[in-house]
Protein backbone atom coordinates (compact mmCIF):
# COMPACT_ATOMS: atom_id res chain seq x y z
CA UNK A 1 0.00 0.00 0.00
CA UNK A 2 3.06 2.14 0.61
CA UNK A 3 4.05 1.78 -2.99
CA UNK A 4 1.00 2.15 -4.56
CA UNK A 5 -0.23 5.09 -2.56
CA UNK A 6 2.76 6.73 -3.17
CA UNK A 7 2.88 6.35 -7.14
CA UNK A 8 -0.66 6.09 -7.77
CA UNK A 9 0.53 6.31 -11.26
CA UNK A 10 1.74 2.92 -11.56
CA UNK A 11 -2.27 2.62 -11.87
CA UNK A 12 -2.36 4.09 -14.63
CA UNK A 13 -0.16 0.53 -15.62
CA UNK A 14 -1.73 -3.10 -16.38
CA UNK A 15 -1.60 -3.59 -12.89
CA UNK A 16 -3.04 -6.82 -10.90
CA UNK A 17 -2.59 -6.81 -7.10
CA UNK A 18 -2.11 -10.27 -5.41
CA UNK A 19 -2.05 -10.93 -2.07
CA UNK A 20 -2.91 -14.44 -0.13
CA UNK A 21 -4.71 -13.02 2.23
CA UNK A 22 -8.52 -11.92 2.09
CA UNK A 23 -7.99 -7.98 2.06
CA UNK A 24 -5.57 -5.67 0.74
CA UNK A 25 -3.96 -3.74 2.98
CA UNK A 26 -3.58 -4.13 6.42
CA UNK A 27 -0.59 -7.02 5.24
CA UNK A 28 0.58 -7.94 8.98
CA UNK A 29 -0.62 -5.72 11.18
CA UNK A 30 -3.85 -7.10 12.48
CA UNK A 31 -1.74 -10.12 13.55
CA UNK A 32 0.09 -7.34 15.67
CA UNK A 33 -1.86 -6.75 19.20
CA UNK A 34 0.97 -4.49 20.47
CA UNK A 35 1.46 -0.81 20.55
CA UNK A 36 3.44 0.44 17.80
CA UNK A 37 7.23 1.42 17.52
CA UNK A 38 5.85 4.34 15.10
CA UNK A 39 4.33 7.72 15.73
CA UNK A 40 0.59 8.00 13.47
CA UNK A 41 1.95 11.34 12.03
CA UNK A 42 4.76 8.63 10.27
CA UNK A 43 1.82 8.01 7.98
CA UNK A 44 0.29 8.56 4.93
CA UNK A 45 1.86 11.98 4.74
CA UNK A 46 2.88 10.67 1.05
CA UNK A 47 -0.20 10.52 -0.45
CA UNK A 48 -1.46 13.34 -3.07
CA UNK A 49 -4.84 14.86 -1.69
CA UNK A 50 -5.09 15.58 -5.30
CA UNK A 51 -4.56 12.00 -5.97
CA UNK A 52 -6.75 8.58 -6.61
CA UNK A 53 -6.11 7.93 -3.02
CA UNK A 54 -6.58 11.42 -1.63
CA UNK A 55 -10.56 11.19 -0.40
CA UNK A 56 -9.12 8.47 1.76
CA UNK A 57 -6.81 10.84 4.02
CA UNK A 58 -10.53 12.34 4.92
CA UNK A 59 -11.68 8.63 6.26
CA UNK A 60 -12.16 9.11 10.07
CA UNK A 61 -9.92 5.91 10.63
CA UNK A 62 -7.13 7.64 8.86
CA UNK A 63 -7.36 10.55 10.79
CA UNK A 64 -7.61 9.13 13.79
CA UNK A 65 -4.41 7.38 12.91
CA UNK A 66 -2.31 10.34 11.70
CA UNK A 67 -3.64 12.83 14.54
CA UNK A 68 -2.99 10.37 17.19
CA UNK A 69 0.31 11.82 19.54
CA UNK A 70 2.23 9.01 21.40
CA UNK A 71 1.94 5.45 21.03
CA UNK A 72 -1.55 3.47 19.32
CA UNK A 73 -2.42 0.11 19.33
CA UNK A 74 -1.98 -1.25 15.74
CA UNK A 75 -4.94 -2.43 15.30
CA UNK A 76 -5.15 1.46 14.54
CA UNK A 77 -2.57 1.30 11.41
CA UNK A 78 -4.26 -1.71 10.45
CA UNK A 79 -8.06 -0.08 10.17
CA UNK A 80 -6.02 2.65 8.08
CA UNK A 81 -4.25 0.15 6.01
CA UNK A 82 -7.76 -1.20 5.24
CA UNK A 83 -9.49 1.76 4.13
CA UNK A 84 -6.41 2.10 1.27
CA UNK A 85 -7.16 -1.46 0.33
CA UNK A 86 -10.79 -0.59 -0.35
CA UNK A 87 -9.93 2.05 -2.06
CA UNK A 88 -7.43 0.35 -4.25
CA UNK A 89 -10.65 -2.42 -4.74
CA UNK A 90 -12.43 0.16 -6.51
CA UNK A 91 -9.22 1.81 -8.55
CA UNK A 92 -8.40 -2.14 -10.28
CA UNK A 93 -11.12 -3.82 -12.24
CA UNK A 94 -12.33 -6.79 -10.69
CA UNK A 95 -10.31 -9.29 -11.84
CA UNK A 96 -6.88 -7.66 -11.35
CA UNK A 97 -7.08 -7.48 -7.96
CA UNK A 98 -6.61 -10.96 -6.56
CA UNK A 99 -7.01 -12.24 -2.98
CA UNK A 100 -6.53 -15.42 -1.48
CA UNK A 101 -4.60 -17.00 -4.14
CA UNK A 102 -0.75 -16.73 -3.39
CA UNK A 103 1.80 -16.50 -5.76
CA UNK A 104 3.81 -19.86 -5.40
CA UNK A 105 6.07 -19.37 -7.93
CA UNK A 106 7.75 -17.39 -10.17
CA UNK A 107 9.84 -18.55 -13.35
CA UNK A 108 12.26 -16.39 -15.22
CA UNK A 109 12.81 -16.62 -18.90
CA UNK A 110 15.08 -13.90 -20.00
CA UNK A 111 13.14 -10.83 -19.67
CA UNK A 112 9.64 -12.67 -19.76
CA UNK A 113 8.54 -13.32 -16.21
CA UNK A 114 5.84 -16.42 -15.43
CA UNK A 115 3.66 -16.27 -12.16
CA UNK A 116 1.48 -19.37 -11.07
CA UNK A 117 -0.45 -18.79 -8.43
CA UNK A 118 -1.61 -21.88 -6.23
CA UNK A 119 -5.09 -22.10 -7.80
CA UNK A 120 -3.13 -23.18 -10.94
CA UNK A 121 -4.08 -19.39 -12.52
CA UNK A 122 -0.94 -18.22 -14.84
CA UNK A 123 -0.11 -14.80 -15.35
CA UNK A 124 2.58 -13.73 -17.60
CA UNK A 125 3.93 -9.85 -16.64
CA UNK A 126 6.74 -7.92 -17.66
CA UNK A 127 7.79 -6.44 -14.54
CA UNK A 128 6.83 -8.29 -10.99
CA UNK A 129 7.38 -6.12 -7.58
CA UNK A 130 7.27 -8.61 -4.52
CA UNK A 131 6.52 -7.25 -1.47
CA UNK A 132 6.38 -10.38 0.88
CA UNK A 133 6.70 -8.96 3.88
CA UNK A 134 8.77 -10.83 6.73
CA UNK A 135 8.87 -14.42 8.19
CA UNK A 136 10.53 -14.95 11.68
CA UNK A 137 11.76 -18.73 11.82
CA UNK A 138 13.39 -20.74 13.79
CA UNK A 139 16.68 -19.75 14.68
CA UNK A 140 19.58 -22.32 14.63
CA UNK A 141 21.23 -20.99 17.64
CA UNK A 142 17.94 -21.97 20.16
CA UNK A 143 18.00 -25.58 17.89
CA UNK A 144 18.93 -27.48 21.80
CA UNK A 145 15.79 -26.00 23.18
CA UNK A 146 13.56 -26.17 19.93
CA UNK A 147 10.84 -27.85 22.42
CA UNK A 148 10.45 -25.17 24.91
CA UNK A 149 10.83 -22.83 22.03
CA UNK A 150 8.28 -20.20 20.68
CA UNK A 151 8.64 -17.44 18.42
CA UNK A 152 8.35 -13.55 20.18
CA UNK A 153 5.17 -13.05 17.06
CA UNK A 154 3.22 -15.42 18.80
CA UNK A 155 3.12 -13.61 21.90
CA UNK A 156 2.79 -10.60 20.16
CA UNK A 157 -0.60 -12.23 18.28
CA UNK A 158 -2.16 -14.34 20.75
CA UNK A 159 -0.87 -13.08 24.02
CA UNK A 160 -1.35 -15.75 27.03
CA UNK A 161 -2.71 -18.16 24.44
CA UNK A 162 0.39 -18.64 22.67
CA UNK A 163 2.05 -20.15 25.99
CA UNK A 164 2.00 -23.96 26.49
CA UNK A 165 0.97 -25.93 29.32
CA UNK A 166 3.22 -24.43 31.98
CA UNK A 167 3.68 -24.89 36.02
CA UNK A 168 1.28 -23.84 38.12
CA UNK A 169 3.03 -23.89 41.38
CA UNK A 170 6.07 -21.47 41.17
CA UNK A 171 6.87 -18.63 38.87
CA UNK A 172 7.65 -19.63 35.49
CA UNK A 173 11.00 -19.24 34.31
CA UNK A 174 11.03 -17.41 31.12
CA UNK A 175 13.76 -16.88 28.85
CA UNK A 176 13.35 -13.73 25.60
CA UNK A 177 16.92 -14.16 23.34
CA UNK A 178 16.72 -10.76 22.28
CA UNK A 179 16.65 -7.27 22.71
CA UNK A 180 14.60 -5.63 19.90
CA UNK A 181 11.09 -4.00 19.30
CA UNK A 182 9.96 -7.70 19.43
CA UNK A 183 11.31 -8.74 22.32
CA UNK A 184 9.81 -5.83 24.53
CA UNK A 185 6.42 -6.31 23.01
CA UNK A 186 6.55 -9.52 24.02
CA UNK A 187 7.79 -8.61 27.75
CA UNK A 188 5.13 -6.21 27.79
CA UNK A 189 2.96 -9.07 27.47
CA UNK A 190 3.92 -11.13 30.21
CA UNK A 191 4.47 -7.70 32.55
CA UNK A 192 0.53 -6.82 32.03
CA UNK A 193 -0.02 -10.53 32.90
CA UNK A 194 1.63 -9.93 36.05
CA UNK A 195 0.36 -6.84 36.81
CA UNK A 196 -3.11 -8.26 36.18
CA UNK A 197 -2.34 -11.48 38.84
CA UNK A 198 -3.08 -13.65 35.61
CA UNK A 199 0.98 -15.32 35.83
CA UNK A 200 4.09 -15.77 37.51
CA UNK A 201 6.97 -15.26 36.46
CA UNK A 202 10.34 -14.75 36.36
CA UNK A 203 11.96 -13.22 33.13
CA UNK A 204 15.53 -12.60 31.53
CA UNK A 205 15.95 -10.52 28.34
CA UNK A 206 19.18 -11.72 26.88
CA UNK A 207 20.64 -9.02 25.01
CA UNK A 208 23.19 -9.54 22.83
CA UNK A 209 24.77 -6.03 21.70
CA UNK A 210 23.20 -2.68 23.73
CA UNK A 211 19.70 -1.61 23.07
CA UNK A 212 19.14 1.34 21.01
CA UNK A 213 16.35 3.85 22.92
CA UNK A 214 14.51 6.51 20.86
CA UNK A 215 15.20 9.86 21.74
CA UNK A 216 12.98 13.52 20.37
CA UNK A 217 16.63 15.05 19.69
CA UNK A 218 20.53 14.86 21.41
CA UNK A 219 19.28 17.58 24.03
CA UNK A 220 17.46 14.66 25.85
CA UNK A 221 19.60 11.97 25.34
CA UNK A 222 22.24 13.66 27.00
CA UNK A 223 19.24 14.65 29.93
CA UNK A 224 18.93 11.08 30.74
CA UNK A 225 21.09 8.83 32.39
CA UNK A 226 22.32 5.66 30.29
CA UNK A 227 22.79 2.45 32.07
CA UNK A 228 25.52 -0.34 30.35
CA UNK A 229 22.68 -2.12 28.28
CA UNK A 230 21.88 1.35 26.46
CA UNK A 231 24.11 1.87 23.19
CA UNK A 232 25.36 5.16 22.89
CA UNK A 233 24.25 7.11 19.55
CA UNK A 234 26.95 7.46 16.58
CA UNK A 235 26.63 10.75 16.04
CA UNK A 236 27.21 10.95 12.40
CA UNK A 237 24.81 7.78 11.82
CA UNK A 238 22.13 7.99 14.40
CA UNK A 239 20.24 11.03 14.08
CA UNK A 240 18.07 11.26 11.46
CA UNK A 241 19.04 14.58 9.44
CA UNK A 242 15.35 15.14 8.90
CA UNK A 243 14.11 15.60 12.24
CA UNK A 244 17.06 15.16 14.60
CA UNK A 245 15.44 12.29 16.23
CA UNK A 246 17.96 9.58 18.02
CA UNK A 247 17.51 6.21 16.36
CA UNK A 248 14.34 7.16 14.99
CA UNK A 249 13.03 3.82 13.45
CA UNK A 250 15.36 1.44 15.50
CA UNK A 251 15.17 2.42 18.88
CA UNK A 252 12.70 1.19 21.23
CA UNK A 253 9.58 3.77 21.96
CA UNK A 254 6.93 3.99 23.85
CA UNK A 255 5.74 1.64 26.75
CA UNK A 256 8.98 -0.71 25.38
CA UNK A 257 11.39 1.73 26.00
CA UNK A 258 9.63 2.61 29.29
CA UNK A 259 9.90 -1.23 30.41
CA UNK A 260 13.73 -1.32 29.19
CA UNK A 261 14.61 1.79 31.55
CA UNK A 262 12.23 0.22 34.50
CA UNK A 263 14.12 -3.40 34.20
CA UNK A 264 17.07 -1.64 33.85
CA UNK A 265 17.32 0.52 36.94
CA UNK A 266 15.95 -3.11 38.69
CA UNK A 267 12.62 -1.55 39.00
CA UNK A 268 10.54 -4.16 37.67
CA UNK A 269 10.70 -7.41 40.11
CA UNK A 270 11.22 -10.36 38.20
CA UNK A 271 12.36 -9.30 35.23
CA UNK A 272 16.59 -8.92 34.36
CA UNK A 273 18.51 -8.06 31.72
CA UNK A 274 21.93 -10.41 30.48
CA UNK A 275 24.42 -9.11 28.05
CA UNK A 276 25.67 -12.26 26.55
CA UNK A 277 27.98 -12.30 23.05
CA UNK A 278 26.45 -15.65 22.20
CA UNK A 279 23.33 -17.58 22.93
CA UNK A 280 25.64 -20.55 24.12
CA UNK A 281 26.90 -18.37 27.08
CA UNK A 282 23.25 -18.44 28.32
CA UNK A 283 22.93 -21.91 28.27
CA UNK A 284 22.26 -23.02 31.69
CA UNK A 285 19.75 -20.29 32.15
CA UNK A 286 18.07 -21.76 28.62
CA UNK A 287 18.18 -25.31 29.80
CA UNK A 288 16.43 -24.15 33.31
CA UNK A 289 13.98 -21.88 31.09
CA UNK A 290 10.06 -23.36 31.41
CA UNK A 291 9.98 -21.43 28.27
CA UNK A 292 12.21 -19.71 25.47
CA UNK A 293 10.81 -16.80 23.47
CA UNK A 294 12.71 -16.32 20.06
CA UNK A 295 13.12 -12.78 19.23
CA UNK A 296 16.11 -12.78 17.11
CA UNK A 297 15.08 -11.43 14.37
CA UNK A 298 13.28 -11.66 11.04
CA UNK A 299 13.55 -13.43 7.51
CA UNK A 300 12.02 -12.25 3.86
CA UNK A 301 9.36 -14.33 3.15
CA UNK A 302 10.35 -15.99 -0.02
CA UNK A 303 8.72 -18.42 -2.97
CA UNK A 304 9.99 -21.01 -5.30
CA UNK A 305 11.60 -19.00 -8.45
CA UNK A 306 13.46 -20.17 -11.36
CA UNK A 307 15.30 -18.46 -13.68
CA UNK A 308 15.93 -20.22 -17.08
CA UNK A 309 15.10 -23.42 -15.54
CA UNK A 310 17.43 -23.52 -12.32
CA UNK A 311 16.29 -22.64 -9.09
CA UNK A 312 17.15 -19.79 -7.68
CA UNK A 313 17.26 -18.14 -3.84
CA UNK A 314 16.58 -14.30 -4.12
CA UNK A 315 17.82 -13.53 -1.42
CA UNK A 316 21.68 -15.36 -2.72
CA UNK A 317 21.42 -17.44 0.72
CA UNK A 318 20.91 -14.75 3.54
CA UNK A 319 18.42 -13.98 5.76
CA UNK A 320 16.98 -11.12 3.53
CA UNK A 321 16.31 -10.33 -0.10
CA UNK A 322 18.07 -6.88 -0.90
CA UNK A 323 17.53 -4.89 -3.94
CA UNK A 324 20.04 -3.15 -6.28
CA UNK A 325 20.80 0.73 -6.42
CA UNK A 326 17.77 0.63 -9.44
CA UNK A 327 15.63 -1.37 -6.95
CA UNK A 328 15.77 -4.57 -8.64
CA UNK A 329 16.80 -8.01 -7.11
CA UNK A 330 20.13 -8.17 -8.84
CA UNK A 331 19.66 -11.59 -11.29
CA UNK A 332 22.48 -13.84 -12.15
CA UNK A 333 24.60 -13.03 -15.07
CA UNK A 334 23.04 -9.89 -15.86
CA UNK A 335 19.39 -10.96 -16.49
CA UNK A 336 17.39 -8.13 -17.57
CA UNK A 337 13.57 -9.41 -15.99
CA UNK A 338 12.40 -6.60 -13.93
CA UNK A 339 11.66 -8.14 -10.59
CA UNK A 340 11.52 -5.46 -7.93
CA UNK A 341 11.74 -5.66 -4.13
CA UNK A 342 9.41 -3.49 -1.56
CA UNK A 343 10.35 -3.83 2.08
CA UNK A 344 10.83 -7.54 2.88
CA UNK A 345 13.30 -6.65 5.14
CA UNK A 346 13.12 -6.10 9.19
CA UNK A 347 11.84 -2.76 9.61
CA UNK A 348 13.80 0.04 9.25
CA UNK A 349 14.11 -0.49 5.66
CA UNK A 350 17.44 -1.18 4.86
CA UNK A 351 18.62 -0.03 1.57
CA UNK A 352 19.53 3.36 1.56
CA UNK A 353 15.96 5.40 1.89
CA UNK A 354 16.38 7.54 5.04
CA UNK A 355 12.12 7.23 5.39
CA UNK A 356 10.01 4.61 4.54
CA UNK A 357 8.34 7.74 2.51
CA UNK A 358 11.45 7.98 0.14
CA UNK A 359 11.22 4.36 -0.11
CA UNK A 360 7.95 4.30 -1.34
CA UNK A 361 8.19 7.12 -4.06
CA UNK A 362 11.58 6.05 -4.76
CA UNK A 363 10.81 2.48 -5.76
CA UNK A 364 7.65 3.46 -7.50
CA UNK A 365 9.56 5.67 -9.85
CA UNK A 366 12.40 3.40 -10.63
CA UNK A 367 9.45 0.83 -11.58
CA UNK A 368 8.07 3.78 -13.61
CA UNK A 369 11.30 4.05 -15.28
CA UNK A 370 11.77 0.24 -16.24
CA UNK A 371 7.93 0.33 -17.71
CA UNK A 372 8.96 3.08 -19.59
CA UNK A 373 11.73 1.26 -21.32
CA UNK A 374 10.57 -0.55 -24.47
CA UNK A 375 11.50 -4.51 -24.11
CA UNK A 376 14.28 -5.77 -25.87
CA UNK A 377 14.10 -6.08 -29.28
CA UNK A 378 13.74 -9.97 -30.75
CA UNK A 379 11.94 -10.50 -26.85
CA UNK A 380 8.73 -10.13 -27.60
CA UNK A 381 6.24 -10.63 -24.42
CA UNK A 382 4.22 -13.11 -23.64
CA UNK A 383 1.55 -11.12 -22.41
CA UNK A 384 -1.52 -13.34 -22.61
CA UNK A 385 -2.83 -11.93 -19.26
CA UNK A 386 -0.28 -9.09 -18.45
CA UNK A 387 0.05 -6.83 -15.42
C1 LIG B 1 6.46 -7.02 16.18
C2 LIG B 1 6.49 -5.98 15.10
C3 LIG B 1 6.07 -4.69 15.36
C4 LIG B 1 6.10 -3.72 14.36
N1 LIG B 1 5.69 -2.47 14.67
C5 LIG B 1 5.67 -1.53 13.69
C6 LIG B 1 5.21 -0.20 13.96
O1 LIG B 1 4.87 0.15 15.07
N2 LIG B 1 5.19 0.69 12.94
C7 LIG B 1 5.62 0.35 11.70
O2 LIG B 1 5.57 1.18 10.82
N3 LIG B 1 6.06 -0.89 11.43
C8 LIG B 1 6.10 -1.83 12.38
N4 LIG B 1 6.56 -3.07 12.11
C9 LIG B 1 7.04 -3.36 10.79
C10 LIG B 1 5.89 -3.70 9.91
O3 LIG B 1 5.32 -4.91 10.27
C11 LIG B 1 6.36 -3.81 8.52
O4 LIG B 1 7.06 -2.65 8.19
C12 LIG B 1 5.20 -3.93 7.59
O5 LIG B 1 4.30 -4.93 8.00
C13 LIG B 1 5.75 -4.31 6.28
O6 LIG B 1 4.69 -4.39 5.39
P1 LIG B 1 4.81 -5.31 4.16
O7 LIG B 1 3.63 -5.00 3.31
O8 LIG B 1 6.17 -5.22 3.57
O9 LIG B 1 4.70 -6.80 4.75
P2 LIG B 1 3.45 -7.51 5.50
O10 LIG B 1 2.69 -6.54 6.32
O11 LIG B 1 4.06 -8.71 6.14
O12 LIG B 1 2.56 -7.95 4.29
C14 LIG B 1 2.93 -8.97 3.40
C15 LIG B 1 1.79 -9.20 2.48
O13 LIG B 1 2.19 -10.14 1.51
C16 LIG B 1 1.16 -11.10 1.36
N5 LIG B 1 1.78 -12.35 0.92
C17 LIG B 1 2.69 -13.11 1.57
N6 LIG B 1 3.05 -14.15 0.82
C18 LIG B 1 2.37 -14.05 -0.33
C19 LIG B 1 2.32 -14.83 -1.52
N7 LIG B 1 3.07 -15.92 -1.67
N8 LIG B 1 1.49 -14.43 -2.51
C20 LIG B 1 0.76 -13.33 -2.39
N9 LIG B 1 0.76 -12.55 -1.29
C21 LIG B 1 1.57 -12.90 -0.28
C22 LIG B 1 0.49 -11.20 2.70
O14 LIG B 1 -0.84 -11.68 2.58
C23 LIG B 1 0.55 -9.76 3.18
O15 LIG B 1 -0.57 -9.01 2.77
C24 LIG B 1 6.55 -4.06 13.08
C25 LIG B 1 6.97 -5.37 12.80
C26 LIG B 1 6.94 -6.31 13.81
C27 LIG B 1 7.38 -7.70 13.48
Amino acid sequence: MGLLTATPALLDHRLTVIDAGPRPGPGAFPGYRIQSNSTGSDFFGWVDPAGPFGPVLDDPAVRRLREHRGAFDLALLAGALDRFGDRLATLLPPDRLIREDPLVHVAVDKEAIGLTLASGRRIDTRALVLALGITEPAHDALAPWAARTIPSGRIVRDHLAALPPLPADRPVRIVIAGGSHSAYSAALVLADAVDAGRLSAEVTILHRGPARLFYPNMDAQVAEPHGPLEALPDLARDICPETGQVFRYSGLRHRARALFREIAQGARQGFTQRQIPAIDDAADLLDRADLIVQALGYQSRRLAMTIDGRPWDPAGGRAVVRPGPDGRIPLPEGSPAQIFVMGMDPYPYDDGALTPTGQYALRGGQILAALARPPAAGQPLPLAEPV
